[in-house]
Protein backbone atom coordinates (compact mmCIF):
# COMPACT_ATOMS: atom_id res chain seq x y z
CA UNK A 1 0.00 0.00 0.00
CA UNK A 2 1.46 3.28 -0.80
CA UNK A 3 0.21 6.96 0.27
CA UNK A 4 1.04 9.99 -1.35
CA UNK A 5 1.18 12.81 1.53
CA UNK A 6 0.94 16.34 0.36
CA UNK A 7 1.43 18.27 2.97
CA UNK A 8 3.81 21.95 2.86
CA UNK A 9 4.16 21.72 6.53
CA UNK A 10 7.38 19.71 6.62
CA UNK A 11 7.00 18.77 10.40
CA UNK A 12 3.63 17.29 10.17
CA UNK A 13 4.46 15.80 6.40
CA UNK A 14 7.52 13.91 8.34
CA UNK A 15 5.58 13.13 10.91
CA UNK A 16 2.74 11.55 9.25
CA UNK A 17 5.47 9.88 6.84
CA UNK A 18 6.87 8.25 9.72
CA UNK A 19 4.01 6.93 11.39
CA UNK A 20 2.89 5.24 8.39
CA UNK A 21 6.04 3.73 7.48
CA UNK A 22 5.42 2.31 11.28
CA UNK A 23 2.28 0.80 10.16
CA UNK A 24 4.18 -0.81 7.02
CA UNK A 25 2.64 1.83 4.67
CA UNK A 26 5.26 3.49 1.74
CA UNK A 27 4.79 6.79 1.88
CA UNK A 28 5.73 9.79 -0.82
CA UNK A 29 5.64 13.27 0.10
CA UNK A 30 4.83 16.54 -1.98
CA UNK A 31 4.58 19.79 -0.89
CA UNK A 32 2.80 21.81 -2.69
CA UNK A 33 -0.52 21.38 -4.80
CA UNK A 34 1.18 21.25 -8.56
CA UNK A 35 3.84 18.38 -7.50
CA UNK A 36 0.78 16.56 -5.46
CA UNK A 37 -0.93 16.30 -8.92
CA UNK A 38 1.53 15.48 -11.12
CA UNK A 39 2.66 12.79 -8.55
CA UNK A 40 -1.18 11.45 -8.20
CA UNK A 41 -2.15 11.30 -11.83
CA UNK A 42 0.97 9.62 -12.70
CA UNK A 43 1.63 6.75 -10.16
CA UNK A 44 -1.27 4.57 -8.99
CA UNK A 45 -1.62 5.26 -5.46
CA UNK A 46 -4.23 3.64 -2.64
CA UNK A 47 -4.45 6.82 -0.92
CA UNK A 48 -3.40 10.21 -0.86
CA UNK A 49 -3.65 12.36 2.35
CA UNK A 50 -4.52 16.08 1.17
CA UNK A 51 -3.73 19.28 3.02
CA UNK A 52 -6.17 22.20 1.74
CA UNK A 53 -3.48 25.23 1.88
CA UNK A 54 -0.95 24.54 0.00
CA UNK A 55 1.52 26.51 -2.39
CA UNK A 56 0.90 26.69 -6.32
CA UNK A 57 -2.46 25.20 -5.97
CA UNK A 58 -4.50 24.56 -3.12
CA UNK A 59 -6.07 20.49 -2.09
CA UNK A 60 -9.61 21.72 -2.96
CA UNK A 61 -8.24 22.58 -6.85
CA UNK A 62 -5.88 19.92 -6.63
CA UNK A 63 -8.67 17.21 -5.69
CA UNK A 64 -11.29 18.50 -8.13
CA UNK A 65 -8.49 18.29 -11.22
CA UNK A 66 -8.20 14.56 -10.49
CA UNK A 67 -11.41 13.74 -10.36
CA UNK A 68 -11.99 15.24 -13.65
CA UNK A 69 -8.98 13.54 -14.97
CA UNK A 70 -10.41 10.16 -14.00
CA UNK A 71 -8.19 9.64 -10.56
CA UNK A 72 -10.22 8.06 -8.37
CA UNK A 73 -7.62 7.85 -5.87
CA UNK A 74 -9.39 8.20 -2.17
CA UNK A 75 -8.46 11.24 -0.65
CA UNK A 76 -8.46 12.64 2.85
CA UNK A 77 -8.33 15.98 3.28
CA UNK A 78 -6.94 17.68 6.23
CA UNK A 79 -8.62 21.14 7.25
CA UNK A 80 -7.21 23.67 9.47
CA UNK A 81 -10.84 24.93 11.13
CA UNK A 82 -13.89 22.51 11.53
CA UNK A 83 -16.17 24.43 9.58
CA UNK A 84 -18.88 23.31 7.44
CA UNK A 85 -18.07 25.03 4.71
CA UNK A 86 -14.62 23.90 4.24
CA UNK A 87 -15.83 20.38 5.21
CA UNK A 88 -18.45 20.85 2.26
CA UNK A 89 -15.61 22.28 -0.03
CA UNK A 90 -13.52 19.80 0.46
CA UNK A 91 -16.11 16.54 -0.36
CA UNK A 92 -17.94 18.76 -3.33
CA UNK A 93 -14.19 18.81 -4.81
CA UNK A 94 -14.36 14.76 -4.71
CA UNK A 95 -12.59 14.24 -1.27
CA UNK A 96 -13.74 10.76 0.52
CA UNK A 97 -13.10 12.01 4.20
CA UNK A 98 -11.48 14.94 6.06
CA UNK A 99 -9.81 15.34 9.78
CA UNK A 100 -9.33 18.57 11.07
CA UNK A 101 -6.07 20.00 12.48
CA UNK A 102 -4.40 19.29 15.31
CA UNK A 103 -5.66 15.45 15.18
CA UNK A 104 -4.83 12.26 16.78
CA UNK A 105 -2.12 10.01 14.96
CA UNK A 106 -4.03 7.27 16.04
CA UNK A 107 -7.40 8.71 13.89
CA UNK A 108 -5.88 9.11 10.79
CA UNK A 109 -5.01 5.57 10.90
CA UNK A 110 -8.47 4.43 11.45
CA UNK A 111 -9.53 6.45 9.12
CA UNK A 112 -7.02 5.35 6.30
CA UNK A 113 -7.60 1.60 7.28
CA UNK A 114 -11.55 2.60 6.55
CA UNK A 115 -11.46 4.21 3.60
CA UNK A 116 -9.09 1.26 1.92
CA UNK A 117 -11.53 -1.18 3.65
CA UNK A 118 -14.96 0.72 1.69
CA UNK A 119 -12.75 1.52 -1.44
CA UNK A 120 -12.24 -2.43 -1.65
CA UNK A 121 -15.87 -3.00 -1.07
CA UNK A 122 -17.23 -0.53 -3.69
CA UNK A 123 -14.83 -1.58 -6.21
CA UNK A 124 -16.11 -5.50 -6.02
CA UNK A 125 -19.59 -5.66 -4.34
CA UNK A 126 -21.98 -6.25 -7.23
CA UNK A 127 -24.75 -3.64 -7.33
CA UNK A 128 -28.10 -4.38 -8.29
CA UNK A 129 -31.42 -2.71 -8.43
CA UNK A 130 -34.71 -4.87 -9.00
CA UNK A 131 -33.44 -7.21 -11.75
CA UNK A 132 -30.77 -5.11 -12.60
CA UNK A 133 -27.37 -6.23 -11.95
CA UNK A 134 -24.22 -5.12 -12.76
CA UNK A 135 -20.86 -6.15 -11.57
CA UNK A 136 -17.83 -3.76 -11.16
CA UNK A 137 -15.22 -6.74 -10.81
CA UNK A 138 -16.13 -7.76 -14.54
CA UNK A 139 -17.87 -4.90 -15.98
CA UNK A 140 -21.16 -7.35 -16.76
CA UNK A 141 -24.11 -5.84 -16.89
CA UNK A 142 -27.76 -8.33 -16.49
CA UNK A 143 -31.30 -7.31 -16.02
CA UNK A 144 -33.39 -10.51 -15.70
CA UNK A 145 -30.78 -12.71 -15.54
CA UNK A 146 -29.51 -12.10 -19.26
CA UNK A 147 -26.56 -10.11 -20.55
CA UNK A 148 -26.86 -6.71 -21.57
CA UNK A 149 -23.59 -4.95 -23.77
CA UNK A 150 -23.00 -1.43 -23.56
CA UNK A 151 -20.47 0.86 -24.57
CA UNK A 152 -17.90 2.12 -22.21
CA UNK A 153 -19.62 5.62 -21.56
CA UNK A 154 -23.21 4.05 -21.21
CA UNK A 155 -21.42 1.31 -18.31
CA UNK A 156 -19.75 4.52 -16.49
CA UNK A 157 -23.50 6.12 -16.53
CA UNK A 158 -24.78 3.33 -15.44
CA UNK A 159 -22.57 2.42 -12.55
CA UNK A 160 -22.95 5.97 -11.78
CA UNK A 161 -26.64 6.24 -11.37
CA UNK A 162 -26.78 2.47 -9.43
CA UNK A 163 -24.74 3.78 -7.00
CA UNK A 164 -27.18 6.43 -6.02
CA UNK A 165 -30.62 4.41 -6.33
CA UNK A 166 -33.39 7.15 -5.78
CA UNK A 167 -31.14 10.36 -5.77
CA UNK A 168 -31.36 12.71 -8.53
CA UNK A 169 -27.88 12.80 -10.75
CA UNK A 170 -28.70 15.95 -12.13
CA UNK A 171 -27.08 17.02 -15.65
CA UNK A 172 -24.27 18.61 -14.19
CA UNK A 173 -23.10 15.72 -11.93
CA UNK A 174 -23.69 13.66 -14.48
CA UNK A 175 -21.60 15.59 -17.16
CA UNK A 176 -18.60 16.14 -15.18
CA UNK A 177 -18.37 12.84 -14.34
CA UNK A 178 -18.88 11.14 -17.46
CA UNK A 179 -17.26 14.14 -19.37
CA UNK A 180 -15.30 15.80 -17.32
CA UNK A 181 -13.79 19.03 -18.38
CA UNK A 182 -15.06 19.88 -21.79
CA UNK A 183 -18.90 19.04 -20.70
CA UNK A 184 -21.03 21.80 -21.92
CA UNK A 185 -24.91 21.75 -20.08
CA UNK A 186 -26.81 22.88 -23.00
CA UNK A 187 -25.85 19.91 -24.74
CA UNK A 188 -28.43 17.38 -25.12
CA UNK A 189 -25.66 14.37 -24.77
CA UNK A 190 -26.71 13.14 -21.32
CA UNK A 191 -29.97 12.97 -22.72
CA UNK A 192 -28.86 10.86 -25.93
CA UNK A 193 -26.76 8.55 -23.60
CA UNK A 194 -30.07 8.35 -21.40
CA UNK A 195 -32.30 6.86 -24.23
CA UNK A 196 -29.29 4.78 -25.35
CA UNK A 197 -29.61 3.03 -22.10
CA UNK A 198 -33.12 3.22 -21.73
CA UNK A 199 -33.34 0.91 -24.76
CA UNK A 200 -30.98 -2.00 -23.80
CA UNK A 201 -32.02 -1.89 -19.96
CA UNK A 202 -35.67 -0.72 -19.72
CA UNK A 203 -37.36 -1.43 -22.78
CA UNK A 204 -39.60 -4.53 -23.09
CA UNK A 205 -39.71 -4.24 -19.34
CA UNK A 206 -42.71 -3.46 -17.63
CA UNK A 207 -41.06 -2.26 -14.68
CA UNK A 208 -39.01 0.98 -15.85
CA UNK A 209 -36.06 1.73 -13.44
CA UNK A 210 -34.79 5.26 -15.28
CA UNK A 211 -36.80 7.82 -14.43
CA UNK A 212 -36.87 11.66 -15.51
CA UNK A 213 -36.91 14.26 -13.45
CA UNK A 214 -37.91 17.28 -15.54
CA UNK A 215 -35.28 20.13 -16.13
CA UNK A 216 -33.35 18.10 -13.35
CA UNK A 217 -31.54 14.79 -14.52
CA UNK A 218 -32.73 11.48 -14.29
CA UNK A 219 -32.60 8.83 -11.33
CA UNK A 220 -32.86 4.97 -11.01
CA UNK A 221 -34.66 3.73 -8.98
CA UNK A 222 -37.00 0.49 -8.46
CA UNK A 223 -40.42 1.24 -8.45
CA UNK A 224 -41.62 -1.50 -6.57
CA UNK A 225 -39.79 -0.29 -3.40
CA UNK A 226 -42.32 0.52 -1.01
CA UNK A 227 -42.86 3.77 0.23
CA UNK A 228 -43.00 4.51 4.42
CA UNK A 229 -46.28 6.83 4.37
CA UNK A 230 -46.71 8.74 7.76
CA UNK A 231 -49.50 9.05 9.48
CA1 LIG B 1 -0.45 23.70 4.53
Amino acid sequence: MTILVVEDEIKISRFIKKGLEMEHYTVEIAYDGQDGYEMAELNSYDLIILDIMLPKMSGIEMCRKLRLAKVDTPVIMLTARDTIEDRVKGLDAGADDYLTKPFAFGELVARIRALLRREKTVKTTELQIDDLKLNPATHEVYRNNKEIQLSSKEYRLLDYMMRRPGYVCTRTMIGEHIWGYNFKDDSNVIDVYISYLRKKIDQGFRNKLIHTIRDVGYKIKDKTVKKVVKK
